[in-house]
């Protein structure tokens, strides 16, 4: 890393210099006013800084970077917040400040004939979904912190989310990228093409770069033809090696239909219903595990229907599942994603992995897992559920009470190091989703090799030769 510029400026006239820029109603030091992005979702993380920052424009992104460029401020971008590693909460390991996207909010441009809308990074996630609906046009990317995230942190989390089996991952849903470099120039890469082969496809260096390489400050998203017809269908199966089965036959049959495809365990079905008593079971009967799965196909609600029918009693009689319930109208398809979307705050205490394996392995992953971890830990208790349609599983470990789980947590580590080596023994990866952010910067030092390790810092080094952008992420 070449050596920091060092400041010129006092901390109160570098304050002043950053309200010249984007106003002084823009530059939050005030303790309540700060609080809130200097504490991640689930208050694990928290960071001080010199100042939040809140540009409204790019120009305005640009200006702030070059003068902390200049100073030798670090910058911790931040979107959302809803991130679950730290990524956005400054480390101290620096001066920082925390540059919010979120005043980029609008939506430049929707471009229905070429199937792309240009927006900017701080639009919140549903804005965006209901920007492209109200289009005609569907935007593919759906997760639980829709309400909340906002599509730069998506992007640069390369976020996953239900919809990844058929539409993949962010990294999927973008032509074009806007960046503000680490040292204040504009990288203007928005452009609405599918095909594009003259070099290096920079906007890839950005996305999932977790704010470490420079700021997305706008993007340009694909849309896809709006669905006419769904099913959703909350699905009784005996093991997670049923479950990949069922996954392989409905693909068989019902193609690219399939949208979503949600593993969830018992435990986890009885944590949402304790947690909110009013969301009935179901099924009739209780089931060791549960899928939850969405077909969405144009043409006839009947038609599809009628296939999907079709194919569950197929699978019935194959011996694949062990009973379904079809969600007869949308309230209904609503009611069982609710399930699924209260899965997070049902078991929100515990140890918590987000990791990936090959789709065959899943059961592997489970059985071995839970196996090894309760000759460690006996009695734990696997909070396990995910979308397996993309290998990637959510590997919550808790105990039966919550004094013992407090308990566990303060064995974080012995748990992470199980689950981190079944991970390794299947070919997995130790973080499908949510990043590397501070929480898993040493682990992955561990697991991925030197030479990677060496290509990821020379190209942080090429692009941000002070190690100004997000000191104390990722590497
Ligand atoms: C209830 C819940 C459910 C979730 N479900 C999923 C899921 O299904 N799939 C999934 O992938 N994730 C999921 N997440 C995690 C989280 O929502 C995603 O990681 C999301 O993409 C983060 O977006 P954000 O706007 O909150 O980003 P933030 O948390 O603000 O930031 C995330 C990272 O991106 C960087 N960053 C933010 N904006 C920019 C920018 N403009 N330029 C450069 N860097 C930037 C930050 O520095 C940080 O490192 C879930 C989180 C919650 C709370």
């Amino acid at each position: 890393m070449a050596s920091v510029p060092q400041p010129d400026l006092a901390p109160q006239a570098f304050i002043q210099a950053l309200a010249s820029v984007v106003g002084a109603q823009y530059v939050l030091t005030a303790k309540d006013d700060v609080a809130p992005y200097y504490t991640d979702w689930r208050h694990v993380f928290a960071g001080t800084g010199i100042a939040v920052v809140r540009p409204g424009s790019t120009e305005e992104v640009a200006k702030v970077v070059a003068l902390c460029a200049t100073e030798g401020i670090a910058i911790v971008p931040q979107a959302g917040n809803t991130g679950l590693v730290g990524g956005s909460i400054p480390t101290g390991m620096r001066k920082e400040i925390v540059l919010s996207v979120s005043r980029l909010n609008r939506i430049r441009s929707v471009d229905p004939l070429n199937d792309t809308m240009t927006v900017e990074a701080g639009c919140v996630l549903q804005t965006l979904q209901e920007a492209a609906d109200a289009a005609g046009r569907l935007f593919p990317l759906s997760l639980a912190a829709e309400g909340s995230c906002q599509i730069g942190g998506n992007l640069s989390t390369n976020a996953g989310g239900v919809g990844v089996l058929r539409y993949g991952n962010t990294r999927d849903l973008v032509l074009g990228l806007e960046v503000v470099l680490p040292d204040g120039r504009i990288w203007n890469g928005l452009k609405a093409l599918r095909k594009d082969n003259t070099g290096y496809d920079l906007k890839h260096l950005f996305i999932g770069a977790e704010g470490t390489m420079g700021i997305i400050t706008a993007a340009v998203l694909k849309l896809f033809p709006k669905p006419s017809s769904s099913t959703t269908a909350w699905i009784a199966v005996e093991s997670p090696q049923k479950a990949v089965e069922l996954l392989a036959a409905l693909r068989g049959l019902m193609g690219d239909r399939l949208t979503a495809f949600e593993l969830i365990s018992r435990v986890c079905l009885d944590a949402v219903i304790h947690c909110k008593p009013s969301i009935p079971d179901p099924l009739p009967g209780r089931h060791p595990w549960y899928i939850l799965a969405e077909l969405t196909d144009g043409g006839k609600q009947e038609d599809l229907a009628a296939r999907a029918e079709a194919a569950f009693i197929e699978c019935t009689e194959r011996g694949t599942l062990l009973d379904v319930a079809l969600a007869q109208s949308e309230g209904q398809a609503k009611a069982l994603w609710s399930i699924r979307e209260t899965i997070p705050e049902a078991q929100f205490t515990n140890v918590k992995h987000d990791v990936s394996v090959p789709i065959s392995s899943i059961p592997r992953m489970i059985e071995e897992g839970l196996a090894d971890l309760q000759k460690a830990f006996p009695g734990l208790v696997g909070y396990i559920f995910g979308h397996i349609g993309d290998g990637n599983l959510h590997y919550n470990i808790g105990m039966a009470d919550e004094e013992a789980t407090r308990a566990l947590m303060d064995k974080r580590k012995a748990v992470n190091e199980i689950v981190y080596a079944v991970v390794a023994k299947l070919g997995g990866s130790i973080s499908a989703e949510h990043g590397v952010g501070q929480q898993k910067r040493e682990a992955i030092k561990l697991r991925k090799s030197p030479v990677e390790m060496e290509l990821m810092q020379r190209v942080k080094d090429a692009l941000d030769p002070h190690g100004l952008m997000n000191p104390g992420k990722v590497l």
